[in-house]
């Protein structure tokens, strides 16, 4: 990085809330439905059709507000922002303006190598999606789909708070993680459901003024936010340099070429005569029930991770992993549980072993077949001794496969560690006769070879032999004779 200049970054994410019909009629949010199947006259915007708000979006909003800390408007108005565009049958989009639902409120980011910090969240408003151009094969024409028409938005405004692209992704990052916690936006991102528009500038280092920003749109993975955010400071800081100008634009990122290019002049806000829509209401909210939507808050992330660093006693890595998502969390939860305790045993196969299954077969938590109860009830097989952790391993791919009962499984198979000296001294004993070099080599003052000893006597066991004991047992023997 240049340090003759400051980046500067402002975040507008747009978060598609998923209610099951839109924001202003009673068509449904489908993706991927037929083009215009699932687009009403409202939609549509025929003449004499009248919006009604859709009050899942208001709880929705509010209770984004509420995690964030932020102030909830007790009146919020619903304005016009007119242009043209052929996706947008009215001539309008139904957003708000002067008076948004929130406005005021933060995000606590934990830094890439730095401290925490706190990002300033300006305002988040309701408005409506447009529709979509498909620019097929229509015989030369392009064609028309209105089905996201009217699908709500939250859109999240940062404030120019951001300073690096690692540190814009890490705060996109948050806030995604946010809606998914609140239940309130899916976060598929391949799918538009959350979209980022990327404010970047560029300063010299020490100014206390903003620099001229260029926006770049919808960019729809965290990858790509990165890389937009990084071409954009190349490109401002080389445009500077070399006495140039930096022209306040929206821009567009292209994923194959790995650059932003220009798509219109920004036009002035003023542009778009905003007024209030005379056909709804301004949404007005008593404290009753913006307290009704508090109290019913989830535990969200960060206090989430504070208590399972005290309550389990975790890692700072270990619970980041753990509270991803709350199905990742609430499953955690359920096997400590089930375990009777051993809080670090059981995160650390969830991370290992059931993600590394999940990633291997392409499964999401929802699908798997080995629940939080059975991965629970083997992990407490493992810590009272009756098995091993590498049998556990063989017991957790049958469950994987064909789901079943760890103690089932262990007891039918005969799995049980064995802790029977006897038994185990007999393979020590054999294993001994076999390797008379390696006991030479051990003998000699070769400390190493016992591991492999180990090894053989488990391997001669069938994974069944405890560990400690062979060593222990092999060890004496040596020792003795
Ligand atoms: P507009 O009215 O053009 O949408 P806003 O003031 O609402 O502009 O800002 C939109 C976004 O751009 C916000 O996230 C804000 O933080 C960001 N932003 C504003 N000015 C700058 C700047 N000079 N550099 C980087 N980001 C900026
Ligand atoms: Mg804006």
């Amino acid at each position: 990085m240049n340090e003759r200049w400051e980046t500067v970054i402002g975040l507008e994410i747009h978060a598609q809330l998923s209610t099951r019909s839109k924001i202003f009629s009673g068509a449904a949010t489908l993706y991927g439905a037929p083009p215009n199947a699932s687009a009403c006259a409202v939609d549509l915007g025929l003449p004499g059709v009248l919006p009604v708000i859709n009050a899942e979006t208001v709880r929705m909003a509010v209770s984004f507000g509420l995690s964030i800390g932020a102030r909830i408007a007790s009146v919020s108005v619903f304005e016009r922002k007119n242009y043209f565009y052929p996706d947008l049958p009215k001539g309008y989009q139904i957003s708000q303006y002067e008076l948004p639902i929130v406005t005021d409120g933060s995000v606590e980011i934990r830094g890439t190598g730095c401290a925490p910090r706190r990002i300033h969240i300006v305002r988040a408003h309701l408005e409506e999606d447009a529709g979509k151009s498909l620019h097929e094969d229509f015989h030369g024409m392009s064609g028309i789909d209105l089905n996201r028409a009217g699908t709500p938005l939250l859109e999240i405004v940062s404030a120019p708070d951001l300073r690096s692209a690692q540190e814009a992704v890490e705060y996109a990052r948050n806030v995604h993680e946010l809606v998914r916690y609140l239940e309130i936006c899916d976060g598929n991102m391949q799918e538009g459901s959350l979209r980022c528009d990327a404010n970047v500038s560029i300063r010299p280092t020490g100014a206390t003024e903003l620099g001229v920003r260029t926006e770049t749109k919808n960019v729809n993975s965290f990858r790509f936010l990165e890389r937009a955010i990084e071409f954009e400071i190349a490109r401002q800081i080389e445009i500077l340099e070399s006495g140039g100008k930096i022209v306040q634009e929206t821009r567009l990122y292209d994923p194959d070429r790995d650059e932003t290019r220009p798509m219109r002049q920004k036009e002035e806000a003023n542009d778009y005569r905003y007024f209030p829509d005379p056909d709804l209401l301004p949404v007005v909210l008593d404290t009753a029930y913006i307290e009704r939507l508090r109290a019913a808050l989830p535990e969200l992330p960060n206090a989430k991770r504070k208590r399972f660093a005290q309550v389990y006693d975790l890692a700072d890595s270990d619970t980041a992993f753990l509270t991803i998502s709350r199905e990742l969390a609430d499953y955690f939860e359920t096997a400590v549980a089930a375990a009777g305790g051993h809080a670090k045993l059981v995160a650390n196969w969830i991370m290992t072993e059931l993600t590394g299954a999940m990633n291997r077969d392409g499964l999401v938590l929802t699908d798997v077949r080995v629940g939080p109860a059975a991965l629970g009830r083997l992990v407490a097989r493992i810590a009272d001794g009756t098995i091993s952790g590498k049998i556990a391993k063989q017991v957790f791919e049958r469950i994987w496969r064909e789901g079943g009962e760890p103690d089932a499984i262990i007891g039918a198979d005969g799995l049980r560690q064995l802790t029977d000296t006897g038994a185990i001294e007999a393979l020590v004993d054999a294993v001994i006769a076999r390797n008379p070099d390696q006991i030479a080599q051990f003998r000699a003052g070769k400390q190493k070879v016992i591991g492999f000893l180990v090894g053989q006597v488990l391997k001669s066991s069938g994974g069944k032999a405890n560990p400690k004991t062979v060593n222990d047992l092999l060890r004496a023997k040596l020792a003795d004779g």
